[in-house]
């Protein structure tokens, strides 16, 4: 019988029952294909019990699949920052979703993991440990309710979830565990702990998680570096090569080739919710943070804005709220705005930086992970009801199923669900704001490419 401490999907531990070797192109590209599918949600996660009419070897061979796919692939992205990104972002996807569906002692077992004890001690820990680690009645001070009365109240409405799944136990993580929490304060922070529930904890365990990966894929990285021309080394690159090919991210893509019908604003539906949000602040308020004015000057970019065009933009809206000077613009918002075309400081041609980057940095905005649900919800209200009656219905079991992904900490599948609703698009997780407007600009009679332009680009689907 197989013994693990940790499940068997638990990528951080070495099986010495699965072994395998893998070489053949046909198998390596079978195996990157079933994880990519994996990923999409396009087929059911394995079950990772043995059932009564497997024998141990047959379940060994089902389950080696997994860990076969996932080395593979941390094979084949290692060398590439580009599909590291990528890579960190689907596997931190699909670990939450697992560990989501875990009873609560696995629950524990992994957080036991990420959140080890060192020369601070424990650094997650139930809510009654940790009143007594501070003497004092947490429950009470917060007035914070236990499990069975919140599993209680849920399942007067809806989702019920099983007392062992632990979601609705309350916790606390060590604040230098979860900084992004402390950041956008979502959750209490007293005397250097955030406190809240599991199920809101989650996306603060994904980015524990998704750190965790990025290291170890560092440390793989360095080892194939530095290992003589050999097997392994061939072998990576030979997987890098197969990922290229099926997997497209990060491509810069260029919309400076395709024109846009009517005025800026009259296209906002095809942006990316982030950058309809910031530009909403821009108009509104006149103003944007540092990092957010990057993330919106970054995308005005690629939309084909020049220097000039962005200054123009950004300044008429300054004027207009804010009633400040040409140079007092030109010395904030118009030196950002030349950086970011490699005309100050480093002197750096800046690509818009991927979900992945947006929504691991506290600094940049990602509509579903920064912004409130109420918020979210009444932007869907919003869409909704400009519609006609027939097509609001049609829509709004899609609608409905935005604020559980943006709930159990999945920006990118709320993201890519929204897009579905919007223009009727298949669903795929958004991984970068570029392919958010590539996709939607595939399905709009609003966009069109230049007559004269010889480039070869074609907007296609992924
Ligand atoms: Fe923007 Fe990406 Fe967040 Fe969508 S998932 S709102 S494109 S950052």
């Amino acid at each position: 019988m197989l013994d693990t401490r940790f499940p068997l999907w638990y990528p951080f531990q070495e099986i010495d029952a699965i072994e395998f070797k893998v070489d053949k192109v046909d198998e390596i590209e079978r195996l990157i294909e079933e994880r990519k599918n994996l990923y999409n949600g396009e087929i059911d996660d394995y079950k990772f019990k043995k059932s009564s009419y497997e024998t141990e070897e047959e379940f060994l061979d089902r389950i080696s699949v997994d860990r076969k796919a996932y080395t593979i692939l941390k094979m084949g992205v290692a060398q590439d920052p580009k599909l590291t990104a990528w890579f960190v972002e689907v596997e931190g996807d699909l670990f939450i979703d697992r560990l989501r569906n875990a009873k609560w002692e696995v629950k524990a077992k992994i957080f036991d993991d990420l959140f080890p004890i060192d020369k601070f001690y424990k650094n997650w820990m139930y809510l009654d440990d940790l009143s007594d680690l501070l003497g004092e009645d947490l429950k009470e001070k917060f007035n914070i309710v236990d499990e069975e009365t919140r599993l209680k109240v849920k399942s007067r409405f809806k989702s019920f979830e099983h007392p062992s799944f632990g979601l609705q136990k309350v916790i606390g993580i060590n604040f230098r565990y979860a900084s992004y929490l402390v950041r956008t304060r979502k959750s209490k922070l007293y005397r250097g702990w955030v406190i809240d529930t599991v199920d809101r904890l989650m996306t603060t365990v994904k980015k524990r998680y998704e750190h965790l990966l990025r290291e170890e894929l560092k440390g793989y990285a360095e080892r194939i570096e530095t290992e003589a021309p050999g097997p392994i080394k061939r072998l990576a690159a030979k997987i890098n090569e197969i990922l290229k090919q099926s997997i497209r991210v990060g491509r810069e893509i260029d919309f400076s080739h395709y024109e846009f019908e009517g005025e800026i604003d009259d296209n906002l539906l095809l942006f990316p919710p982030c950058i309809q949000d910031l530009m909403s602040i821009m108009k509104n308020v006149g103003y944007l943070k540092h990092h957010n004015r990057f993330q919106l000057g970054l995308f005005l970019k690629h939309l084909g804005m020049d220097v000039e065009e962005q200054m123009l933009y950004w300044y008429n809206f300054a004027v207009d709220n804010l009633n400040i000077s040409y140079e007092e613009f030109e010395k904030n918002v118009g030196y950002t705005i030349r950086h970011l075309y490699g005309l100050e400081g480093k002197k750096v041609d800046y690509k818009m930086m991927s979900c992945g980057t947006i929504q691991s940095t506290g600094n940049y905005y990602c509509r579903f992970q920064d912004m409130n649900i109420d918020n979210i919800n009444d932007k869907i209200k919003e869409y909704l009801t400009s519609l006609p009656g027939q097509e609001q219905a049609i829509k709004l079991p899609m609608a409905q199923e935005i604020q559980p992904l943006v709930a159990k900490g999945n920006p990118s599948e709320a993201c890519g669900k929204f897009l579905e609703m919007t223009h009727g698009l298949e669903h795929h997780a958004i991984i970068h704001p570029l392919q958010y407007l590539e996709r939607a600009a595939k399905v709009s009679d609003r966009v069109k490419k230049r007559n004269d332009e010889q480039s070869e680009e074609e907007i296609t689907d992924d």
